[in-house]
């Protein structure tokens, strides 16, 4: 039997738990379902994979009400015994981590090679962040002659958390493992074109001994159970990871309540290509940036800035290597590029074939539908254009990549900081100073000097610009997930000024 099919029977046997039932919320522990149901279907060959429970504002109200309940108690427990917590969360994961990693890809549609490190990834978001609960209060003494300054750290309450369909499972750990081990309660909206996932999640941290109400979630379109959550008087922060058009939204929504955000949005991220980089290794990192994840990746480096003398050479490398790239089912160990998330997704990435060509750039790999069923396609690869064309300055979250030449250092720096985004970039040469320089003045918030995104999970992971507000990872997760106090102490008698004496 083939690995794929191997894979398949294994998957069947895990879809049984959806079959014939309404994927409910979970809420304060329990299992809630609403009068309206969405699908869910799989981007393999469009089948329903189950019905899922469309969430109301009054489904919102619910689980804020049981974050909220929840919250002193959680709050309130020693920071070793949420260590433990979060621990047995993250060896649950890994002991369903193959389920997670199938289940993931039938419903997005990503390729198995990559959602079986996204799982495990999953695992150890909740690690690092369990080893940091125990010292998340944790604060400075700034001491003057006068007083002594001491800051403390508080969790700030329940909060909103809002993920999107691009490795949903690793991305939802990513956001609520660090809120968690803060002491904040979470109330959960995941995308609702990937919801299996996150049902799977919850499910877990709560088989692990999480407390009731602590994690909640809620199932439901953007539009109605997003926005309630995101206006909710209960809800003090909300932590999204979305479209930059959405993160406006909810800034909006939040106002009326002062909430306190935290937005990982979109990117149009460079990979800048000197003569003397190291040209294979440059050109593995480029194509592996784009490609892998069927390009629906933050982080993708959707634009390759290459030197002149070097130009035709690597775009005719990069062709050769896209022409080879293995478009095939999810589960096919063999596959590196999966279909799109959604009919809709698809249709917005080949519609830049004709944007290109009008543009005038050069198709040197054409990418247009790939088989019959379901929501497949070819990579792209365009070459010769130019920073003002749309294929240069737009995010198009598919495995498509944009080639433009430049010839100077100061040229590349101008192309590389002509758009709206800032989230990474990518910069390959073996002149260390110009490295230097040259990140220093890249216009993005996470800078890769010749690598591709190697995650270090205690380092600050965010963008600037139209790609985000603040930073996640190591203490900067909780800098969002808590308040600061400052406590100032007299450590004498300083002069106090004496009014109506
Ligand atoms: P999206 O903004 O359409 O949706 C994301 C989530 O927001 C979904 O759960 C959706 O239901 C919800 N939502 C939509 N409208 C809302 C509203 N008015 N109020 C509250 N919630 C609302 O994004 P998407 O298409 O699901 O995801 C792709 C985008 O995510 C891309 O732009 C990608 O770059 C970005 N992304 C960024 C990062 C990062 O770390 N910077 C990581 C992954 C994805």
């Amino acid at each position: 039997m083939s690995e794929l099919n191997t894979n398949l029977e294994r998957l069947a046997g895990h879809l049984k738990q959806f079959e014939g039932q309404v994927l409910p919320h979970r809420i304060g522990g329990e299992d809630v379902t609403s009068s309206k149901v969405m699908q869910s279907r799989s981007p393999v060959d469009d089948s329903v994979i189950c019905d899922v429970a469309e969430g109301s504002a009054s489904d919102i109200d619910a689980a804020a009400q049981a974050a909220h309940a929840a919250f002193p108690a959680w709050r309130d427990m020693p920071g070793k015994q949420r260590k433990k917590i979060l621990h047995a969360v993250a060896d649950a994961i890994v002991a369903r981590a193959d389920e997670i990693a199938l289940v993931e890809s039938w419903d997005t549609g990503q390729a198995i090679r990559f959602m079986s490190k996204a799982a495990l990834r999953g695992a150890e978001n909740f690690r690092f962040f369990a080893d940091q609960a125990e010292g998340a209060r944790d604060g400075h003494t700034l001491p003057t002659p006068d007083h002594m300054n001491i800051t403390t750290r508080t969790p700030i309450g329940p909060v909103g958390v809002i993920t999107p369909w691009n490795t949903p499972f690793m991305l939802s750990t990513w956001k609520i493992a660090p809120a968690l081990a803060a002491g904040c309660t979470v109330v959960h909206k995941p995308a609702e074109w990937s919801p299996l996932t996150a049902r799977l999640l919850v499910e877990i941290a709560e088989g692990a001994g999480l407390p009731k109400g602590v994690w909640n979630m809620v199932n439901g379109l953007g539009e109605e159970a997003g926005k309630t959550l995101t206006e909710h008087p209960m809800i003090k922060a909300v932590a999204f990871v979305g479209e930059s058009s959405t993160g406006s939204a909810i800034m909006r929504q939040g106002s009326e309540t002062l909430k306190r955000v935290h937005f990982e949005l979109g990117g149009k991220n460079p990979v800048v290509v000197f003569d003397d980089a190291n040209f294979d290794r440059a050109l593995d990192a480029a194509v592996f940036m784009i490609y892998s994840l069927n390009g629906e990746r933050c982080t993708s480096s959707s634009r390759v800035l290459i030197q002149e003398g070097i130009y035709d050479r690597f775009v005719a490398a990069l062709e050769a290597r896209v022409n080879k790239l293995k478009v095939g089912h999810p589960l096919d160990p063999a596959t590196e590029i999966g279909p799109l998330i959604h009919p809709r997704h698809l249709s917005k990435v080949t519609s830049y074939l004709d944007i290109a060509e009008k543009d005038g750039a050069r198709i040197a790999v054409r990418g247009e539908g790939h088989g019959e069923d379901g929501y497949f396609v070819n990579p792209t690869l365009y070459a010769d254009a130019t920073p003002n064309m749309r294929i240069a300055q737009e995010e198009i979250f598919g495995p498509v990549l944009t080639a433009m030449k430049f010839s100077d250092e100061a040229e590349a720096l101008e192309i590389a900081n002509s758009v709206a985004y800032g989230l990474a970039g990518y910069v390959w040469t073996n002149d260390v100073t110009r490295a230097l320089r040259f990140s220093d003045g890249l216009d993005a918030g996470m800078i890769w000097v010749n690598s591709e995104n190697v995650r270090h999970l205690p380092t600050p992971f965010g963008g600037t610009k139209a790609s985000g507000i603040g930073r996640d990872g190591g203490d900067w997760s909780f800098d969002f997930y808590m308040e600061t106090k400052n406590i100032a102490i007299a450590t004498g008698e300083h002069k106090i000024s004496k009014l109506g004496v």
